[in-house]
Parts: structure tokens; sequence; C-alpha cells
């Protein structure tokens, strides 16, 4: 066996600095070549070293092979070897929905629940009536304010609440984040934050595709500033970034066909039920002790369903256990559990939507803000009497929501907060499940993606009670494990 180091991602300034200090001219300081050299390897018997020193060297040679193999063959996946970091800083919340919704990236962002806000935000090129920028600027301005004074009144409310917490420097911190995690609610979409992003040359083409179609000029700009770094660094990975017109008509053309529909058919209904199930799989616990026979027996398909029907309630108990029963709060439940799959319409905020959709391993339909839908008020608002005050704003925001939303709709939800409303329909298999429960119905979880973790937990045990037998959150592992293992 041979194992090489071949590349990894290191800080582009020292990258910078190190080609300085050796004088270096040649233009093959670039991901291209590994992702030329492993395209080679299907079809190149020489050594992978020999393979990829050839591609340094002859850096032109590398990018024809990497176009045609890549795009003149559709080996696209070969694309993926080729790893960008960003920094994205002075972008709005709003913007930040659109780029983490790509699921095959990594991000790290500024938590508005750790860093106190500093009241910056983006006033959209869109918006080129001089009066609606001032209207936006003085309606945000007063979100902020309200934003300061709510954390000031929080804060001393939680502070005498909470006495024997702020006696350290931790648990003060943890109390002030608090403050800021309820606050934040009253705070704008345009919002500016700050973030980390990874990502390998495939996905990044297709964001930069989806970007250039996006109705926001913020989105736009994004991927212009990302393409003129990256493509003549990597011309012959990053190519394609023309949205075609598959990008950019079909929504309209589903706009079109549905308009003909009778008109029930697209009257929104506003149940306000903020966590529904759908649908989970048929006889679901049958189904994951099939995928366990099926797993381990080496028995077919139908007969490992054969097999779990044949099971009693409490063989099937045991058996879902024996997969479960060495498990730690760290440690994911096996893949025999993707093949158990629900699907929740959640009603969530802005606030708990920024954290939903991180989660990747999910597929999530999510429509648009709608105030029909109301906001979310956080409890600690209520208790402190803060009720009239943050109502004030929301309906400020609104009504320059409605407003913004005759002449320029494309920006519309740059007016509204962190507190208003939209729905996703999330999709997720039993591993899933296991893994956002995890961490979402946890001590550290954020209250108003916890209440819905919560909810989801409680409609999938009652759905598939032996498949969601340990279903908790971290804090609460070792008694759910007691309850399962001890009864
Ligand atoms: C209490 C708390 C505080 C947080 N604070 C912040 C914060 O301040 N800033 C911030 O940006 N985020 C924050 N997050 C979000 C967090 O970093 C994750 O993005 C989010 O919880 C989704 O989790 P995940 O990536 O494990 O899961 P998913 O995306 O749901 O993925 C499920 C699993 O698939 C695997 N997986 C998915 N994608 C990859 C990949 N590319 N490479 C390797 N494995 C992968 C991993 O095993 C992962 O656990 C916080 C989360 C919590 C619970």
């Amino acid at each position: 066996m041979k194992v090489v180091l071949a590349g990894y991602n290191i800080d582009a300034d020292i990258i910078e600095d190190l080609k300085k200090r050796a004088g270096w001219e040649p233009d093959n300081v670039t991901p291209e070549t590994l992702s030329a050299s492993y395209a080679r390897i299907s079809r190149d018997p020489s050594d992978i070293g020999e393979i990829r020193k050839a591609a340094r060297v002859e850096t032109e040679k590398a990018r024809k092979s990497n176009e045609t193999i890549i795009f003149g063959l559709g080996h696209a996946s070969v694309a993926e070897h080729a790893v960008f970091n960003f920094d994205i800083t002075g972008i709005s919340r709003l913007a930040v929905e659109e780029i983490q919704k790509f699921r095959l990236a990594s991000f790290t962002e500024k938590s508005q629940r750790y860093v106190k806000l500093d009241g910056d935000f983006i006033t959209p090129s869109e918006l080129d009536d001089g009066e609606y920028r001032e209207m936006m600027q003085s309606l945000i301005g007063i979100q902020n304010e309200t934003y300061f004074s709510l954390y000031e009144t929080l804060s001393g409310h939680l502070f005498k609440k909470f006495p024997a917490r702020i006696t350290t420097k931790q648990g003060k911190t943890t109390v002030e984040g608090w403050a800021k995690e309820d606050a934040r609610y009253v705070v704008s979409l345009a919002t500016l934050t700050q973030f980390g992003m990874t990502v390998n040359a495939r996905t990044l083409e297709n964001m930069l595709r989806r970007f250039k179609a996006s109705p926001l000029s913020e989105i736009r700009e994004l991927g212009e500033y990302i393409y003129n770094t990256v493509h003549p660094l990597s011309p012959s990975i990053i190519k394609y970034t023309e949205p075609t017109s598959y990008d950019t008509g079909r929504e309209q053309m589903i706009r079109e066909t549905l308009s003909k529909y009778e008109k029930k058919l697209m009257s929104p209904e506003y149940d306000q039920i903020p966590v529904k199930l759908h649908s989970v799989t048929r006889d679901a616990d049958t189904v994951l002790c099939a995928a366990l026979i099926y797993n381990y027996s080496g028995s077919d398909y139908a007969s490992s369903m054969e097999s779990a029907q044949s099971l009693s309630t409490q063989q099937k108990k045991e058996l879902i256990k024996a997969s479960l029963c060495s498990r730690e709060s760290y440690d994911k439940v096996e893949r025999a559990f993707e093949t158990v799959e629900f699907v929740f319409e959640l009603i969530v905020s802005a606030t708990n939507y920024a954290q939903l959709k991180r989660h990747r391993m999910s597929s999530q339909l999510v429509q648009d803000y709608d105030t029909a839908l109301g906001y979310t008020i956080p409890p600690s608002i209520i208790e402190t009497g803060q009720t009239t005050l943050f109502t004030e704003i929301m309906k400020r925001s609104e009504d320059f929501y409605y407003l913004v939303e005759k002449n320029y709709p494309s920006v519309k939800n740059y007016a509204l907060t962190n507190a208003h409303r939209r729905r996703v329909l999330m999709k997720l298999n039993a591993r899933e499940l296991y893994h956002f429960i995890s961490l979402r119905d946890d001590e550290h979880a954020q209250w108003d993606i916890r209440e819905t973790a919560k909810e989801m937990k409680r409609l999938a045990e009652k759905e598939a009670p032996l498949t969601s037998m340990m279903l908790s959150g971290k804090s609460d592992f070792h008694e759910c494990r007691k309850k399962v293992f001890e009864e």
C-alpha cells in the first residue's frame, strides 16, 4: 500500500506569501491540476504521482483534459476534487438563505445568538426610488433601536431571573446570549452577516448559474465576485455559469399552468398548525426490521420483508434495540434507518428557518414568507411586557412590505423580520431525524427550533414507535437510554 497526501486546502494568503518568497512564475498553483490528474486515472496506467507531476508541469494540457473529461464526456464528479474556501462578509441574512440552500457545501456563519448586532444592514440596489430607500432606512433604524432596547430589558430581566447563573463569566455570557437571541426577532432580514464557505468546483459552478438567475441583485453581485475570483484561477473547471432556459423559464411556466386551474387549488389555507406529519413509510417499524434483516442475514429483500412481517411486536422491538444498544449520543444510527421516511410540514419563523436550512441531509421545499402566517413572539418579550412594542414594529415592517410589494416585489422580503414566518415541507429519513433531534431537541438548542423538533419527535413516535424509540436530544440521551433499556 502507498498513501500520498496529494493536496490540502490552505489559507490563500499563505499561498501568495509562498509564491512571493519562491519567486514563483508558473501558472500552476491551481486546484485544476488535481482534478485533471484524477480524471486521467481511469485511462492512464502511470503511477498517480507521475500523472499529478505531468499536470503540474503542463498546466494548459491539464486544463484541456479537464474540459474534455468534465464537460465533453460529462464526467462532472471530477470537478469535485477542486475545493475553494471563501470569506463572505457584508451580506444580508435574506441572501444567505439562498446561498445556504446548497447542500453539498459547508458553511459557518456569525451567530445572532452569540454576537451582539451592530445595526449594519443592506439597502437593496433595486430600490432606486429615493423615497423608498429613505423609508427602508428609517424602518430599519427603528427596528435596530428596538433591538438594543429589548436587549437591555431582556438581559436585565434574565439577570434577575437567574441570579445564580450570572455569578460566573461563562454563566453571564450564556444569559446575555438568551437576551440576544430573543431581541433579534425584531431585526430585519436585510441585517448583514458574515460566513465562511467551503465548496467544490462542481457545486460552485451550479451555484454561480443559479446566482446569475436570481431576482436579487445582491446575489447576482455575489456571483460576479466569486466568478471573477475563481475563473482566472481555474478556468477549466468553472465554465458553464450562464443560466439555461430551464433555470430561468421554469417558474413562469409552472405558474402559468397553475393559473389555468381552479381557483381553489391556488388559494392558500391558513390553519397555523406549526408541525404536521404528512406521511411516514407505511408499516415503518416492519420496514426497518426488514432492512436490518437484509443487512445482516444475506436473504434477498422480499424474504427479509416476509421475515420482518412474521415477527411479533416484541421481537421487532428486540431487533431494533439490538441495533441501538451500544450507541452513545454522538453515534449515528445505522444506515438501515434510512429506509424509513417522514414528510413534515412546518410553519417556522425566519430565525427558526435560518437553523433548519442547515440540515443538509433533508429535502426542504420552502415557500416564500407569508405575512398571513403571522409572526413569532419570543415568550421573554411577553413576560417582560414588551408585546405592544414588538407588535408595533411588526406592523410597521409589514406596512412597508406591502408598499414595496407593489413596486419592487422581488425585494419585499428585506422589509420582514426574523419573526416572520414561512412554510417548509421537510422530508427526512429516520437516520437524519435522529441526528436532527439530537442537535435540536437539546438543552443547547435555541428554543424556537427546539419546539419544532420536540413536536416532530412526538409525531414520529406516534407513527413509528419502535423506529423512534431512542429519538432524543443529546442532553436527554442517558435518561432516554435508561428508559428504553431498563424497562
Ligand atoms: C446549538 C447549536 C449552535 C450552532 N451554532 C452555529 C453557529 O454559531 N454558526 C453556524 O454557522 N452554525 C451553527 N450551528 C449549525 C451547525 O453548525 C450545523 O450546520 C447544523 O446543526 C447542521 O448539522 P450537521 O452539519 O451535523 O447536519 P446535516 O447537514 O443535517 O448533516 C447530517 C450529517 O451528514 C454528514 N454531513 C453532511 N454534510 C457533510 C459534509 N459536507 N461533510 C461531511 N459530513 C457531512 C455529517 O455526519 C452530518 O452530521 C449550530 C447548531 C447547534 C445545534
